[in-house]
């Protein structure tokens, strides 16, 4: 038995993976491929209208929102929010808690003014920055919600007027949020949504068409709005398996009941982290991500033992990032508990292989 405690890209529920293997043989009794059945049939407007409903279902999307799938992933997210959203002239404030925020900077830079408000860089980004002043002539504040390396995740989002954008790559269906707070939410769907391909954009519509620019027509939120989200060949896969997968979390009984599995899981990893003499956590306590769990060994020399033990009971993919190092568990919203005793198991088989 494997237990997938990589980050990426997409980890699902084995059941999703059969129906969506089955899918690739024979879609719906249509006796096609869902790889190759025209995206403009009646048979795929309907998976894509579907997927649409569901995100807007699961996330209570209010009113007055759009919701579309995208390609080009997060990274063109970054070039596409300032694109859209920050007027010529005009200025944008950010908080950079990781490598991903940094990244979104420096293509928002590219469209006007950047203030960073706030950024944790000096300790590795182990923390959320806290007590910090949102410009009020920003067009928009841009966070990340789950910092994928670093193992931080932001509990409290601002209260301001300012528009909030979001990426909530790693964490989005995880937990629930209130959606008016922000004004635009994007992710890439390979972490709790779908496979890697498609990306989730929610968008307040009033928000749009300010920025004075011309937009060309593929980076422009309004056209694939228009163009309910198949503008031009959408991702039919990836939003085929994103369907099915949401399917399954809806079935679960929804955001609030994955988020209580998920606060169980992550509460019994770091407790063991906290606990065992061999390991300690590398994220403030106050902002440990429920989604991305780091932790390094207290002697490094160890480490390789460790992970070769982890292995050996199924857990794969703890290694950390290479801009961090240590170990990394990724537990998303299809890792079952049993992934987590496993992986608590090796650490109380290692504490006692030591003594
Ligand atoms: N933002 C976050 C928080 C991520 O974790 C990632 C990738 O892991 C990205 C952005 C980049 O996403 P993509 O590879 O879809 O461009």
């Amino acid at each position: 038995m494997k237990h997938n405690f990589g980050a990426g890209p997409c980890i699902l529920p084995q059941e999703v993976f059969k129906e969506a293997s089955e899918a690739v043989l024979n879609f719906n009794n249509t006796g096609l491929s869902i790889l190759e059945i025209s995206h403009r049939s009646k048979e795929f407007i309907a998976v894509c209208e579907e997927a649409i409903q569901l995100v807007r279902e699961l996330m209570n999307v209010p009113e007055g929102y759009s919701v579309i799938f995208l390609q080009g992933g997060a990274s063109l997210q970054f070039l596409m929010t300032a694109m859209n959203l920050l007027p010529e002239g005009g200025k944008a404030a950010y908080l950079e808690t990781g490598v991903w925020a940094k990244k979104a900077i420096k293509e928002a830079k590219n469209f006007g003014e950047v203030e960073l408000v706030a950024s944790s860089k000096d300790a590795n980004f182990n923390f959320i920055p806290k007590g910090y002043t949102i410009p009020q002539d920003a067009a928009y504040f841009h966070v990340t919600s789950n910092n994928t390396i670093y193992g931080t995740e932001m509990f409290d989002f601002p209260k301001t007027n300012v528009p909030l954008v979001c990426d909530m790559s790693s964490d989005i269906m995880s937990r629930e949020i209130n959606v008016a707070d922000f004004g635009l939410i994007y992710a890439g769907a390979q972490k709790n949504i779908g496979p890697a391909g498609a990306t989730v954009v929610i968008i307040k519509d009033e928000l749009l068409g300010k920025t004075g620019r011309t937009i060309p027509s593929m980076l422009d939120y309004q056209v694939h709005i228009e163009g309910e989200s198949m503008f031009n060949t959408p991702p039919v896969f990836s939003i085929y398996v994103a369907m099915l997968n949401l399917r399954w979390l809806k079935a679960k009984g929804g955001v609030a009941v994955i988020e209580k599995e998920n606060t169980a899981k992550a509460e019994a990893l770091y407790a063991e982290i906290d606990r065992n003499p061999f390991f300690k956590g590398t994220a403030a306590k106050e902002d440990r991500s429920r989604m991305n769990v780091t932790f390094v060994m207290e002697n490094p020399e160890l480490e390789k033992e460790f992970l070769k033990l982890a292995e050996s009971k199924g857990c794969i993919g703890i290694k950390g990032h290479r801009s961090v190092g240590g170990f990394r568990a990724s537990i998303y919203n299809a890792l079952p508990i049993d992934g987590i005793n496993a992986l608590v198991e090796a650490m109380q088989e290692f504490e006692k292989s030591q003594k």
